[in-house]
């Protein structure tokens, strides 16, 4: 045991010492400066097709234009993506549970909120049916449905998974388009979510406020994953337990299970829920942004490593501490800023690069991953010829970089290779320490996991047991979707500065790599790419 710290002793000094020879090619400052610049309140926060997110894509397009990357869109560096975006007018919208002919209203904002990611039904009136975790995961012979009959019922879920389904499968099911495909077969027309009190990752209060910011999609109808639905409903954690009246069980008892991920009843309620909605429907266009640093293989050169990192954020919103502008410094003017700082780096130390990396600047991430679900499915390049994505979204240099938390670590051959490089700089990497929270499906990442591109996506880690995982759950409470996510808060310039070394020397490996990166034999996500190939 003690020879063995010490040997990890000198194994950290060499480390430490040859990360300092490998002179960086990131001082942290010029990363630190594209945020001030993303971020200022001038942008009004980058909200998706706003007057900042177009003077942010400006700004993007001009530093890549200096940096000699070449543009890759389909309009210049543009790649024009159009929305649908909706926004709810509350007076004239209403939520009320019925109860023996017996109406209860819900105070909408206090007690629950209307979603708008599927277009809600003006009026709808329907019983409900509590479905436990509301997954059917085949691999596993898991089936919340099964027995319940759901036709013409507004299914009510708990947030999470059990125990036994492992994470990437829970995250794969619990995607709209996944969880509709089932609920329409079995003829359900809404879902009402409980929220898990217990890993809520911003407080209520919080996700009342922003329930007046209009929400998007994709305005093609090639995207509509939800067809059948007519109402989506999320519920305040503190006023769930009117749902569960007169029907022999207590939201008390189902968030007890739900926290230790236990199995949980299925049962009908003995309410029903009561909508009207009144929504204002607008047209709204924006873009990603594409560019390009060639490679020089004749034939490797017309393969691409993906680089993406989403320039849009959240916008104006309501006042907190007398602020509205929500800034998104960390979420996601870091990955930008990282962005445009590793096109630099390729300018002032040019790799003699196999293959090309592309450059991804996608926009409408916070509405739902929506310009990287354009981009994946209708690439600038030749779609096969994608061979992995390197995602940078919010990876919170605020402690310095010591562990990465890396989402798809060993699911790909990725993994591999970053666990390589990230050793050589001293830093060790882990998987997703909280599976439960879904990262890996909540980022651009997914939708190139979706067309069978290998894929990651990595983020600077507390040092576990040390005060430093107050700071990240602090942040997440406080900053994370707030105005205070802005350039007054503290950040560690040096780990951001050796964050963008390791993601350099991972792009530079896959972009030279004999191979193209692979996907694990036991990797779930893996299924996608077999469905890529076969063009279904
Ligand atoms: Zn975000």
């Amino acid at each position: 045991m003690r020879l063995k710290t010490l040997t990890f002793f000198f194994v950290m000094l060499i480390a430490i010492s040859a990360a300092a020879q490998n002179a960086p090619h990131f001082d942290g400052q010029t990363w630190w400066n594209h945020i001030k610049v993303l971020a200022d309140d001038k942008l009004e926060g980058r909200d998706t097709g706003s007057r900042g997110e177009r003077e942010a894509q400006a700004y993007a397009v001009e530093q890549l234009k200096s940096a000699g990357a070449e543009p890759a869109g389909t309009n210049g560096y543009y790649q024009p993506v159009k929305f649908v975006s909706r926004q709810i007018v509350e007076k004239d919208s209403s939520l009320a549970l019925i109860h023996d002919g017996k109406r209860e209203p819900l105070t909408l904002g206090e007690d629950a909120i209307i979603g708008l990611r599927v277009m809600p039904a003006p009026e709808v009136e329907a019983p409900l049916v509590f479905a436990g975790y509301g997954l059917k995961v085949p691999e596993k012979n898991y089936d919340d449905f099964a027995g319940l009959d759901l036709r013409g019922k507004i299914i009510v879920i708990f947030s999470g998974s059990p125990s036994d389904i492992p994470g990437a499968l829970a995250s794969h099911y619990q995607t709209a388009a996944e969880r509709w495909k089932v609920l329409r077969a079995a003829g359900a027309i809404g879902i009402v979510s409980l929220i898990n009190p217990y890993s809520m990752d911003i407080p209520w209060s919080r996700i009342a406020l922003n329930r007046a910011h209009p929400s998007m999609d994709l305005d093609y109808p090639e995207f509509n994953e939800t067809e059948g639905a007519k109402l989506t409903v999320t519920v305040n954690p503190a006023s769930a337990e009117k749902f569960f009246a007169g029907s022999g069980h207590t939201f008390e008892e189902i968030s007890a299970l739900g926290r230790d991920r236990k199995p949980m009843p299925h049962f009908p309620l003995a309410v029903s829920l009561a909508a009207k909605t009144k929504v204002e429907v607008t047209r709204i266009e924006s873009a990603n942004l594409v560019a390009k640093i060639p490679g020089s293989d004749p034939a490797l050169r017309n393969e691409y490593v993906v680089l993406s990192a989403h320039l849009d954020h959240i916008g104006i919103g309501e006042p907190i501490n007398g602020d509205r502008i929500y800034n998104g410094a960390m979420d996601n003017g870091s990955g930008s800023a990282l962005a445009l700082d590793m096109a630099a780096s390729f300018k002032k130390s040019p790799e003699k690069l196999r293959r090309s990396i592309l450059l991804v600047l996608v926009t409408g991430e916070e509405k739902g991953l929506l310009g990287s679900k354009y981009f994946a499915a209708h690439p600038t390049v030749e779609p096969k010829s994608i061979v992995a994505d390197v995602n940078v979204d919010m990876f919170l240099p605020i402690v310095p970089l010591k562990l990465l938390t890396v989402l798809g670590l060993d699911d790909s051959d990725l993994g591999n290779r970053v666990r390589e490089i990230a050793q050589s700089q001293g830093v060790k990497v882990q998987p997703d320490p909280e599976p439960l929270r879904n990262l890996f499906v909540r980022s651009d990442q997914y939708n190139f996991i979706r067309h069978g591109v290998p894929s990651l996506a990595m983020g600077v880690a507390p040092d576990p047991g040390t005060p430093e995982v107050k700071i990240f759950k602090d942040w997440l409470t406080q900053r994370y979707h707030a105005p205070s996510d802005d350039v007054n808060q503290p950040v560690n310039l040096e780990a951001a500065a050796k964050y963008e070394e390791i993601v350099r020397a991972l792009l530079i490996n896959i972009a030279d790599g004999e191979r193209r990166p692979e996907w694990k034999p036991d990797s779930f996500f893996r299924r996608y790419a077999e469905t890529a190939k076969t063009g279904e």
